[in-house]
């Protein structure tokens, strides 16, 4: 699998930019990841009360920082948690292929679908991302390679990102290449671009 497509400033992962836009985005997250799965709890992971941005006017908290209500037990508030933190679910609880043992905590991986406002380009603006959390050993162990296996089979576009950096996973280099360019594809790879091409219309 390729692995340096596209590189850029990484975008916070962000469980929802403004309160009009929460149901939107969780349709969204239902409609590309998946409904949430009965059989997924998220047990002691508080992983996205650290790692994420939370910005609604309920509830803000800066990404990479503990939230102030979160507790070795899970969240001090629980019962009176806000709305976003209620009805936020990382990708672990919602794509099935995702194995038991990539629950963040465990793997060091949080998969979230990533809103960017400015995007860059096509691959951007609505997106699967990966993020390697400090000290996760998700490469070495080849749990990142189970994880992208898991979730670069569509036309969605997946990032992986270390907290500094972000690389565009799928589609790979060239697909991507050829979608931006808007180049005639090789045989080979003319489906391939021209399903992209379709889902992300504004590149002809
Ligand atoms: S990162 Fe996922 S599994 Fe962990 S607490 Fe958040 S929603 Fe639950
Ligand atoms: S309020 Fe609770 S659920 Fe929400 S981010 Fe903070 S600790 Fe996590």
């Amino acid at each position: 699998m390729d692995d340096v497509g596209i590189a850029g400033p990484l975008a916070s992962p962000c469980r929802a930019g403004q309160a009009g836009a929460m149901s939107s985005a969780a349709d969204l997250e239902t409609t590309l990841l998946g409904p949430v799965l009965p059989g997924r709890d998220c047990g002691d992971c508080t992983a996205c009360c650290s790692v994420l941005t939370v910005d609604t006017p309920e509830f803000k908290k800066p990404p990479g920082v503990a939230c102030v209500h979160v507790t070795d037990g899970g969240c001090a508030i629980h019962a009176v948690r806000p709305t976003i933190c209620r009805t936020w679910f990382c990708g672990w609880r919602r794509v099935a292929a995702l194995p038991d043992a990539a629950r963040p905590d465990r793997s060091g991986l949080l998969v979230s679908l990533n809103f960017v406002r400015a995007p860059q380009n096509c691959f951007e603006g609505v997106s699967i991302n990966i993020r390697l959390m400090p000290g996760s050993d998700a490469i070495g162990s080849g749990m990142a390679g189970r994880v992208l296996d898991a979730l670069c089979g569509g036309l969605v576009p997946v990032w992986f990102s270390d907290g500094a950096r972000k690389m565009l996973m799928h589609p790979d280099r060239e697909v991507a290449a050829l979608v931006l360019s808007g180049d005639p594809a090789p045989a080979a790879l003319r489906g391939e671009v021209a399903a992209w091409r379709e889902r992300y219309g504004m590149f002809g």
